[in-house]
């Protein structure tokens, strides 16, 4: 029996995490193709009537209550930490040094969105009538969070807590590939009350929370083309859907770089995760004077880069997360020229690659490709540089490798890009607002603008004068 089996195996029995009877799920182990754990999806309408019927109780909380609630989950969490990272990395394929890492990301989060609980303040505005008005940002009811798989624990903490600390109940539907730590979550958060549901399934698992009248308003995070169908389908309930999609990030090198570092970040950028990352510097564009120079180092550093069994303390790079996916990269980098590492056979593993001397309309390059695979586009100048990076539907994030400190401003200042880095890549936190343009989606989930994201606000007038004036129309 593989590990990933085992591992999978042992924790639900464990945890007796709940079964759906809805449509059948096969799992394939992703570093052996082996079948690994099945199940069966979950009546979307039910877990989110039922998330209705929770949430009034939680929005008339003491907000300070809400917060003990939710740092009380993150302990949870914290104390599940292992065996929370073995089941991450058992159905993601992720390397287990990253999972651990993943699961004291969320842990952080609970604890940073409980603070907020209790700091959702409104505000009075001086409008001429004289009335005192008072604005207060009310929770919107149930939000349901679509969830893609390249990191299942980390994006439902990400989306769930804000809309929790907001005052809202948060129905999450995990990927039909990695089920079983946003269903976990969901139990550590019912044993303390905290309104947190999850909705096992597949693609109609997420049509039917979209389309149920218990929710309020939908994020979903994954594929532009997923997003677009949900997007619709919200529009047509006329309830409003935050997107957050994918990315074909710059990374940009001038010529004055630290290049040693740079050739770091620049591995960071793409094979972490083996680039199934929305961030992931997947267009690395080099400056012409030093592009060689700079591929030569990359692709030394490529050769040391351990890829294989997710499990082993030791690996830097698993298999991608499921055959499906390998099949799309494969296809979008076929016949194209690369430089590349090692990877062992067999399951979905892939050796990290950089592709050069693509057209700029060549697939690869254009699309997001979501896998171990940067496309490699050398420039002439800031200018240059600049057009190159914005000439994207995608505007997710990007980043700026450059000794001069003016430049770097100039060049962040130009991206069209929610998020950008100056000489670094892929750091991203709960209190930092994230998110894009264009087609990498319009939300900002975190930070103080995604607690705002999942309120409304009420304006209350009062008239606080003896004789109010009332009369028909407006007043000349
Ligand atoms: P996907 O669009 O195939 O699926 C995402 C989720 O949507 C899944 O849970 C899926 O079951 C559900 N879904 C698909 N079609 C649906 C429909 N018609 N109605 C309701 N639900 C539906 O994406 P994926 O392959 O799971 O994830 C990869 C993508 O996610 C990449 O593009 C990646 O860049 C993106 N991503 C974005 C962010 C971000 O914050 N911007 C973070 C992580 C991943």
């Amino acid at each position: 029996m593989s590990r990933a089996r085992a591992v999978l195996a042992e924790a639900r029995a464990a945890w007796a995490l709940p079964e759906g009877s809805g449509e059948p799920f096969l799992l394939h182990d992703p570093a052996t193709g082996e079948a690994m754990a099945s199940y069966r999806a979950m009546d979307a309408a039910a877990v989110a009537e039922a998330a209705r019927a929770a949430q009034p109780a939680w929005a008339a909380l003491p907000a300070a209550e809400r917060g003990r609630r939710l740092w009380a989950l993150g302990a949870a969490i914290r104390r599940e930490a292992e065996a929370l990272a073995l089941v991450e990395c058992a159905q993601t394929g992720k390397p287990i040094r990253d999972c651990r890492g993943e699961v004291q990301r969320v842990a952080e989060m609970a604890e940073y969105w409980a603070g907020w609980c209790d700091k959702l303040e409104g505000r009075v505005i001086p409008v001429p009538s004289g009335h005192l008005v008072m604005v207060e940002h009310v929770p919107l009811g149930v939000v349901a969070a679509i969830l893609p798989w390249n990191a299942p624990l980390f994006t439902a903490g990400w989306n769930a807590f804000p809309i929790l600390a907001a005052g809202n109940a948060a129905v999450v539907k995990p990927s039909e590939y990695t089920p079983f730590t946003a269903l976990r979550l969901a139990q550590l958060a019912a044993a303390l009350d905290i309104p947190l549901a999850a909705a096992a399934g597949g693609a109609s698992t997420g049509e039917g929370l979209v389309a149920s009248a218990a929710v309020a308003k939908v994020v979903f995070v994954g594929s532009p083309a997923g997003g677009a169908k949900v997007a619709a389908a919200a529009a047509a309930r006329a309830i409003p859907c935050v997107l957050e999609l994918g990315g074909k990030s710059a990374n940009i090198v001038f010529a004055d770089a630290d290049l040693p570092t740079a050739v770091q970040g620049a591995q960071q950028a793409i094979f972490a995760g083996s680039g199934q990352s929305c961030v992931a510097g997947s267009r690395l564009l080099i400056e012409d004077a030093v592009e060689q120079r700079f591929l030569d180092l990359l692709h030394q550093a490529m050769q040391r880069i351990r890829v294989g069994d997710p499990f082993d303390e030791a690996t830097e790079m698993g298999p991608l997360a499921h055959a499906a996916q390998l099949a799309h990269v494969r296809a979008l980098i076929a016949g194209a020229p690369a430089l590349q590492g090692q990877a062992p056979e067999g399951g979905c593993f892939l050796p990290p690659m950089v592709l050069h001397g693509l057209a700029p309309d060549a697939p690869a390059v254009t699309e997001e490709i979501f896998g171990p695979v940067a496309v490699a586009l050398p420039f002439s100048g800031e200018a240059e540089a600049i057009a190159l990076a914005n000439a994207s539907r995608y505007g997710l994030a990007g980043a700026v490798w450059t000794r001069d400190l003016g430049r770097a401003h100039r060049v962040a200042r130009a991206l069209r890009a929610g998020t950008v880095w100056i000489n670094g890549y892929r750091t991203i936190h709960v209190a930092v607002p994230f998110g894009g343009f264009g087609a990498s989606g319009h939300g900002r989930s975190s930070g103080l603008e995604a607690l705002h994201a999942y309120t409304a606000t009420r304006a209350v007038w009062t008239d606080p004068r003896e004789a109010p004036a009332l009369f028909f129309g407006h007043r000349p």
